[in-house]
C-alpha cells in the first residue's frame, strides 16, 4: 500500500510540530502548513515531507495551499491559539477577531477544501484541536473560549453530516500544554507565560501528539468521537492543583 497523506496545519512548533513527528513515526507522508515556512522546510526535510506557507485567515492562502496537496487523507486542523485575557467589560475586538479567524474561519476553511480529497480518498479522516476551553468557559477567557466553543460545534456538526461517508472525525480536547501558546497570549511577555506553568507539570506537546497519532491509526470501522487529555493536577480551566 503507498503512503497515506496526512496534512498538519499549524505544523512550525508546539502540538502541530509534534504531531508531525508522530505522524511520520506512524508512517504517514506529511504535509505540512503554517505562516513561518523556514521551519517547515527544516521540519519537512527531516521527516522526509512537504511544506507549505499557510495563512489560514487568507482565503487565497488556503486555495493556493490545498492546490498542491494531490490526495488527503488526513487533516489535522491544529493552527490556532489565544489572544489576551481581558474580561469581557474591556474585550479587544482585534483579539477576538484573530482568534475567530484564526480557530473558527481558519478551520472551516481549510477543511471545506480539503473535504473532497478525504473523501476521495476512501478513509478520510479530519482531527480537529478544540480545548477544553471548547466546553467551558473562565474569567477572561471569553474570547478564546467562545471561538473554540463555535471550532467544536463545527467540527461535531461535520460528525453528524458525513454520518455514511469514508470520513472519521475526531476531536482532540486538551488542557494545559506547555508551547509558545502562553507567550502568543500574551504578546511576548516571557514571564507571564512561564507564571501559567508554574507549580505543576503541564502536557507536553508530544504527549498530545502521540494521543493524535494513535486516533490516526485505528482501524477505518473506529472512531475515536472526542479525547479530552489534561495533566494530572488540573481538574478544569478554573480547577488547577498548584505546588
Ligand atoms: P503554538 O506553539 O503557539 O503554535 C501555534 C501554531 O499555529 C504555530 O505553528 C503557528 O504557526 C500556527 N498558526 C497560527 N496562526 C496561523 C495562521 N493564521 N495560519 C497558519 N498557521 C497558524 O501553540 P500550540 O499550543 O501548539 O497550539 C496548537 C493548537 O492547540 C491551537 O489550536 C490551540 O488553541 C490548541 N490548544 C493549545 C493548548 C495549550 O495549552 N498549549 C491547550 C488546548 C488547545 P505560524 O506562526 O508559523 O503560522
Amino acid at each position: 500500500m503507498s503512503m497515506r497523506t496526512a496534512v498538519v496545519t499549524g505544523a512550525s512548533a508546539g502540538i502541530g510540530e509534534a504531531t508531525a513527528r508522530a505522524l511520520a513515526s506512524a508512517g504517514f507522508h506529511v504535509v505540512l502548513g503554517a505562516r513561518r515556512l523556514n521551519r517547515l522546510r527544516q521540519l519537512a526535510e527531516e521527516l522526509s515531507g512537504t511544506a507549505h506557507e499557510l495563512d489560514v485567515t487568507d482565503v487565497e492562502s488556503v486555495a493556493s495551499f490545498v492546490d498542491q496537496v494531490p490526495e488527503c487523507h488526513l487533516l489535522v486542523n491544529n493552527a490556532g491559539g489565544a489572544r489576551g485575557l481581558e474580561r469581557v467589560e474591556e474585550a479587544d475586538e482585534e483579539n477576538w477577531h484573530w482568534m475567530w479567524q484564526t480557530n473558527v474561519l481558519g478551520t472551516l476553511r481549510v477543511t471545506k477544501a480539503l473535504l473532497p480529497k478525504l473523501i476521495a480518498s476512501g478513509e478520510g479522516h479530519v482531527i480537529t484541536v478544540t480545548s477544553i476551553a471548547g466546553h467551558e468557559v473562565y474569567d477572561g477567557g471569553a474570547g478564546y473560549t467562545s471561538a473554540k466553543h463555535a471550532q467544536a460545534a463545527l467540527h461535531q456538526t461535520l460528525r453528524s453530516e458525513h454520518l455514511g461517508d469514508p470520513l472519521r472525525l475526531t476531536e482532540i480536547v486538551p488542557g494545559m500544554v506547555e508551547t509558545d501558546f502562553s507567550l502568543n497570549r500574551f504578546d511576548g511577555d516571557a514571564e507571564r507565560a512561564e507564571r501559567v506553568y508554574q507549580g505543576l507539570q503541564p502536557l507536553t506537546a508530544s504527549d498530545v501528539a502521540e494521543v493524535i497519532a494513535f486516533a490516526a491509526t485505528r482501524p477505518a470501522h473506529v472512531n475515536l468521537d472526542r479525547i479530552v487529555l489534561q495533566p494530572t493536577a488540573q481538574y478544569n480551566g478554573s480547577r488547577i492543583l498548584r505546588r
